[in-house]
């Protein structure tokens, strides 16, 4: 068996043949909204579907798992870096269109916000809850990700996607099984390319209403002056993390340049030069037995 610096170069010079962009040492802290990481070895940036399938076709065959990067909004690398080639859903995945009167496609690498604009243009209803989250739409399908009671589960129609050997493929809403924070692409090797939504007509003044007093909430409520990944933790059932976690005592609790913030408990945030070993043990604290559920749910 080859060993992996043999099939790192191996892949290189097949990417320098077919002409799709990478980076060496690339510093995860660029492409995480923590700012924080080592370097990944290989990053690479396919310019559309036909590239990605080429380059998942090659992992396929060597047998490597890739890491599927879309905008780090989520994401807590590791100090050490990553040995795998991340693959970077962004430009070519960012086309938005007009399917019919209330449908849109929207390419994985489509910042939400971007779409949530195209979807006020168009006069389109459903995707005010998004309007704020930092994420591209590959990554909000990843993990249902949600807010003020909506989410993704309740617009996306079907999502298409390429398996990590480079096949084409698409789930439809019931077989992408969305949950708390969860679809079906989380059990599977798949690199989602893009997303159907099906949306509804409204009056654009009241979407974009809507809208701004989403985005004023979390400008009142979440510490967005510091690099951060939002919420840290899953609702336990029946309680807030960040609640349980203020009654615990923990709310400005600092360590190296991480803190727990002091305007929104459930958010760990970058003060200055944290790295993820300060993030990963401020975790860690605020888990811990001591921290548990008191006896009366706060719900
Ligand atoms: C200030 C702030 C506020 C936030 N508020 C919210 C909120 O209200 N609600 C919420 O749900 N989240 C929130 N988040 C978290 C984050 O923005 C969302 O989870 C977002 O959906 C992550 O998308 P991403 O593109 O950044 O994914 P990334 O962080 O890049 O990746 C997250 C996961 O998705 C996978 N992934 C990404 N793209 C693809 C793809 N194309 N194909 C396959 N897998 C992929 C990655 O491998 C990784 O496992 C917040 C984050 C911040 C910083």
């Amino acid at each position: 068996m080859l060993d992996r610096g043999v099939i790192l170069n191996e892949l290189k010079q097949y990417l320098k043949d077919i002409g799709v962009r990478f980076s060496e040492n690339e510093p995860m802290n660029r492409h995480t909204t923590f700012k924080t990481g080592g370097n990944a070895d290989l990053m690479v940036f396919p310019n559309g579907k036909q590239q990605l399938s080429s380059v998942l076709s090659f992992c396929g065959a060597e047998g490597i798992l890739p890491f599927i990067l879309g905008n780090g909004s989520n994401l807590l690398v590791s100090d050490d870096g990553i040995r795998v080639p991340v693959i970077s859903v962004s430009e070519g995945f960012d086309e938005l269109r007009l399917l019919d009167e209330t449908t849109v496609y929207a390419g994985a690498g489509t910042a939400l916000i971007k779409l949530c604009k195209f979807a006020l243009e168009h006069s389109l209803s459903g995707l005010e809850f998004a309007y704020g989250i930092p994420g591209s739409v590959g990554g909000a399908v990843f993990m249902n990700a949600g807010a003020y009671g909506g989410e993704m589960r309740d617009v996306v129609d079907r999502a298409e996607h390429l398996t990590f050997d480079g096949r084409p493929g698409a789930l439809n809403s019931d077989s992408l099984h969305f949950g708390y924070r969860h679809s079906a692409y989380k059990e599977q090797n798949c690199v989602i390319t893009g997303a159907v939504f099906r949306l509804r007509k409204e009056d654009p003044e009241k979407i974009k209403a809507k809208m701004q007093e989403l985005l004023q909430r979390r400008k009142d409520k979440q510490p967005l002056e510091y690099p951060s990944a939002g919420s840290v933790f899953k609702r336990p059932e029946g309680y807030y993390a960040g609640a349980l976690i203020e009654q615990s005592g923990l709310k400005g609790k600092r360590i190296g340049g991480a803190a727990v913030s002091e305007r929104h408990a459930g958010f760990i945030v970058n003060l200055g030069g944290a790295t993820t070993s300060d993030v990963l043990a401020l975790i860690e604290i605020c888990t811990s037995p001591v921290c548990q559920a008191p006896e009366s749910p706060a719900l």
